[in-house]
């Protein structure tokens, strides 16, 4: 995959270059987490990955891989309360342009058709939106829209506002039984921002930064040899092993993080069909995403390691 998603997110491309390799890859995807940017070149990238005629790589310039750069492949289309609609709404997804959407399903396509759900509006950026749009632009794709110098197309994460529960629930069909080669992909800050019915028909991946590294994740096996399922009288132990871990061998407690993070992607990908444990362990990933943000904020090792075990209960 392209060079910001190996950086930022190098373990999901992974995950997902395995999942189309197989074709195991879900019809309907959300991506949740801070960096709708990220979230959209991501989505782009696994629509390149799908379609690709020819080397399969972050490289490839076969014509459908430069279509998806160049964001006017006819199968891979943004939906947004801006992009790709007919009528005259202009704050919403309608309803009337999911149907139409859907309708187009009917036919079938030499493509994998991906549909891009966000929110997006163009506008006048600020600077960290800016530098988002920069680092996208350079790496040489195109957004939807090129808007005007001082006002540009930025996306924005979906919510129940943009794409109300009429809209939404007018391709719960759809969702539940794609044609084969058709792949919805959500982006939102949370998941809780879109209607229940949908996430419950999809899988959700949080996009933010993990580490790329591999790691020695030995020391876990033996600590947290029972996830998914850990229970409350684990915890102590659970934190007075990696804090003693950590101090014995010098380490960081940002390495210990990432190795937890590392561990549990390696449980993600012999799961790949269990919807259930994929689910905790991207809620997981997030959850010691904000520990690593408790430890910059200087609370003590133990306590962010202690509540990152009671977190892993699910009772
Ligand atoms: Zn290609």
């Amino acid at each position: 995959m392209n060079q910001i998603i190996e950086k930022k997110c190098s373990y999901l491309s992974n995950f997902f270059e395995s999942a189309i390799e197989q074709k195991r890859l879900f019809h309907s995807i959300i991506f949740y987490g801070g960096n709708i940017m990220l979230q959209y070149l991501m989505a782009l990238e696994l629509a390149r990955l799908l379609n690709c005629r020819d080397k399969r790589n972050a490289l490839c310039d076969c014509q459908n891989c430069r279509w998806i750069r160049e964001n006017k492949h006819p199968a891979i289309l943004t939906i947004s309360k801006i992009d790709n609609k007919s009528d005259s709404s202009k704050t919403v997804i309608s309803e009337e342009q999911v149907n139409e959407v859907m309708d187009t399903l009917i036919n079938s396509s030499d493509y994998h058709r991906v549909f891009i759900f966000c929110d997006a509006d163009i506008k006048k950026l600020n600077s960290e939106e800016q530098k988002r749009y920069e680092e996208f632009i350079n790496a040489g794709y195109n957004l939807p829209q090129t808007g005007s110098e001082d006002k540009l197309w930025y996306p924005s994460g979906i919510n129940t506002t943009c794409f109300s529960s009429v809209a939404a629930n007018s391709m719960l069909k759809s969702i539940e039984e794609p044609p084969s080669d058709v792949t919805f992909i959500f982006l939102t800050n949370n998941k809780e921002d879109l209607l229940q019915t949908i996430v419950s028909r999809s899988q959700a991946f949080y996009i933010g930064y993990v580490s790329s590294q591999t790691y020695n994740i030995d020391f876990l096996e033996k600590y947290f040899n029972n996830y998914p399922n850990f229970d409350k009288s684990q915890v102590l132990n659970f934190a007075k092993n990696l804090y003693s871990y950590q101090i014995t061998n010098s380490l960081e407690p940002n390495y210990i993080l990432d190795c937890l993070q590392y561990y549990l992607l390696q449980i993600a990908k012999a799961n790949f069909d269990n919807k259930i444990i994929l689910n905790f362990i991207f809620k997981d990933i997030e959850k010691i995403e904000d520990a690593k943000k408790m430890i910059k904020a200087y609370i003590k090792e133990q306590t962010v390691y202690e509540n990152l075990g009671f977190y892993f209960c699910r009772k």
